[in-house]
């Protein structure tokens, strides 16, 4: 685990709502007001309604979200399997608004890999687990003898050495999606998007994937996108991001922080995404609290920004007026 300072100074503090500034390293995923509009029988469904997101190179990141939020859409359009209906997305040096033919099968084949809930989509039932992670290898065209290298390599780093000659059937959910996350490094692309892996286990075999996905990222240096309702992904990243209504609202970022005597503790430091009009979303828990309502009362500091209850005291019929003593 990082310490905090490194993980905010690593610039994860600045949810993605402006070009990369020139001179800084591009971030690996890139998207900027990011719109998907699904059309049903001539309604339209705003899935992605201005999204902005950075990730650099490494991160290891969840992104959490109710149901209906855009998860999925973001993940299909990050995985170039879908088109956004406005805005912009790059995937390491890809451009995914343009990206055609040759460009996208090779993006397929070598930058980005996938781990998807079922598993059925992840692995074939009549090939074994090793089987399974020489496929994308052979497709891109390794030796035989490097296939199997790798294939160790893999399986042993995600704790499945021992399921190398089985076939699905054999497998508990927990090892078939870890074998999943096998094949989808076993190319060693730069990027793993992971939409609900843990979507279908039980706690401990959630925590086991969490666990693989975490290991994938520190020993292959892969940057790694996770997305699932499963709060539980917290424990196992520095980032997490939250999708509000196709829209990032905000982040915390962990890491620890060492005390005066040494000690060292876990600290979650928590951002509210600010989008280029200066729209901030506060968190539900922060709204409900307060009881906030309609407008709140600013105020701006030196180094900070207040933030009061629009309500005045005692003004007995819920009319919001302003103060007039300069205090809330
Ligand atoms: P999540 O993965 O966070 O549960 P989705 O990205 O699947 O959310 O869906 C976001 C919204 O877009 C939902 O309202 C969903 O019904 C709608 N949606 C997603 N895909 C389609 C589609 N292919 N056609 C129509 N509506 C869709
Ligand atoms: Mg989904």
């Amino acid at each position: 685990m990082s310490t905090i300072d490194e993980v905010i100074a690593a610039g994860r503090a600045q949810p993605g709502n402006r070009e990369p500034d020139a001179g800084k390293t591009e971030p690996v995923i890139y998207c900027d007001r990011l719109v998907r509009i699904f059309k049903v029988s001539g309604v339209e469904v705003q899935a992605l309604q201005g999204l902005d997101l950075s990730v650099g190179a490494g991160e290891l990141t969840a992104l959490v979200g109710a149901s209906g939020s855009g998860k999925s859409t973001l993940l299909n359009i990050l995985a170039a399997l879908d088109l956004p209906t406005g805005g912009q997305a790059r995937v390491a040096g890809h451009d995914l608004l343009t990206m055609r033919g040759a460009e996208r099968v090779a993006y397929w084949r070598h930058t980005v890999g996938f781990l998807w809930q079922q598993t059925g989509r992840n692995l074939f039932a009549h090939l074994t687990a090793a089987e399974n992670v020489a496929l994308p290898m052979r497709l891109a065209g390794l030796a035989r003898a490097q296939r199997r290298r790798r294939i160790a390599e893999v399986l042993d780093m995600l704790g499945v050495a021992d399921c190398a000659g089985k076939r699905l059937a054999q497998l508990s959910g927990g090892q078939q999606q870890r074998v999943a996350v096998g094949v989808a490094i076993a190319n060693q692309p730069s990027v793993l998007l992971a939409d609900e892996p843990t979507g279908e286990l039980d706690d401990q075999a959630a925590a086991d994937v969490f666990a693989a996905l975490r290991t994938a990222n520190s020993e292959t240096g892969a940057t790694i996108l996770i997305v699932t309702h499963d709060s539980s992904v917290s424990e196992h990243v520095n980032r997490t991001i939250a999708i509000r209504d196709g829209r990032i609202s905000s982040e915390v970022l962990r890491g620890t922080e060492t005390g005066a005597d040494g000690s060292a503790a876990q600290v979650a430091v928590q951002y509210a995404a600010l989008d280029r009009a200066g729209r901030l979303q506060l968190p539900p828990d922060y709204v409900e609290a307060l009881d906030l309502r309609e407008r709140v009362r600013l105020g701006l500091e030196p180094d900070h920004v207040t933030l009061w209850p629009g309500q005045v005291r005692g003004s007995g019929d819920g009319r919001q007026l302003p103060g007039s003593d300069g205090q809330p």
